[in-house]
């Protein structure tokens, strides 16, 4: 698998993103280091971290040791809820940098909107002054529901490039997806494999068999379809290289509409009203 054939999905603000790249929620700065040295290795060049996981040095690490360009590989990091308020985005913003040893981040989203805390439309407003920046290249939300983005479109200038949401077979999101159709936001998949539970799912699984292919790949290769960006987490160099083997097969138009049928509304992580 080479790099050239990941596709690029293009952003509203005239750049672009690496269709497939690796999550590391839940991992250490270690293994965050080797995981991401391994995905590089194996081809991927978009890396998801945040603030909150604790695991930007690691990232760093593996980025300054991986003998890239800079403009090869793509970053995602993200302001934690704690840090909503114009100053201390930009103070958090600064430690991240610091962290991932860079001096540009590729994309700055907002984790969640928070609605209690009331601070995002302030919070978005320093994104906008890091990308005025050129710091943050591109800039974008988390989490967002409907009702976020309507007041954050209309209180702020610039439009989210991406809204990065949970989207797995069983919660495919059609309203939020159709919102950043309409409005020109790419739709990002978090959870993307529901944390590994929507793998035992039986027509999935029997449908991943008639490929010939593992049910990750299966379902990694359902949100390529879909043209979401998907970012499936894994620490095993074994399953970080099979699920970015998902270029040589295609699903028909009769599978995508089984798998279409099997959204049940079910979340494996939190209700974005209830995250503050
Ligand atoms: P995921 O859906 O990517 O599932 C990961 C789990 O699936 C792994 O821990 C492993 O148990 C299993 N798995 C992975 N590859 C496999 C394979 N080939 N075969 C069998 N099992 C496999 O879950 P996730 O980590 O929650 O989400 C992915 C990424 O999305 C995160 O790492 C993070 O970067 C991002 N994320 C963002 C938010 C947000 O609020 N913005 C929330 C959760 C996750």
């Amino acid at each position: 698998m080479s790099i050239d054939e990941v596709p690029r999905v293009p952003l509203a603000d005239g750049r672009s993103i690496p269709q497939l790249g690796l999550g590391v929620y839940k991992v250490s700065d270690d293994e965050a280091e080797a995981s991401v040295s391994t995905a590089l290795g194996a081809g991927y060049r978009h890396v998801d971290t945040a603030a909150y996981y604790g695991n930007e040095r690691g990232v760093g690490r593996a980025l300054a040791a991986c003998g890239l360009d800079r403009n090869d590989y793509f970053v995602t990091t993200k302001v934690w809820n704690d840090q909503h308020g114009y100053d201390s985005t930009l103070r958090s913003f600064d430690e991240s940098l610091d962290k991932l040893g860079l001096d540009e981040v590729d994309l700055y989203l907002i984790h969640w909107p928070a609605p209690k805390q009331d601070l995002y439309v302030e919070t978005y407003r320093a994104l906008e002054a890091l990308r005025a920046q050129g710091r943050a290249r591109s800039i974008g939300v988390s989490n967002f529901q409907v009702h976020h983005l309507d007041r954050l479109l209309a209180e702020t200038d610039i439009v989210p490039v991406i809204n990065q949401i949970e989207v797995h077979p069983l919660l495919q999101q059609r309203e939020l997806r159709a919102y950043g159709d309409a409005h020109a936001i790419v739709t990002e998949a978090w959870s993307p494999l529901g944390r590994g539970k929507v793998l035992a799912h039986p027509a999935l699984v029997a449908m991943a068999e008639k490929y010939g292919v593992s049910t990750a790949q299966l379902v990694i290769r359902w949100h390529l379809q879909l043209g979401l960006v998907v970012i499936p987490k894994s620490v095993t160099p074994s399953r970080i290289a099979e699920n970015f083997d998902v270029f040589g097969f295609e699903l028909a138009d009769d599978d995508l509409d089984t798998i279409a049928s099997l959204d049940s509304g079910e979340r494996v992580g939190s209700h974005p009203d209830k995250v503050d």
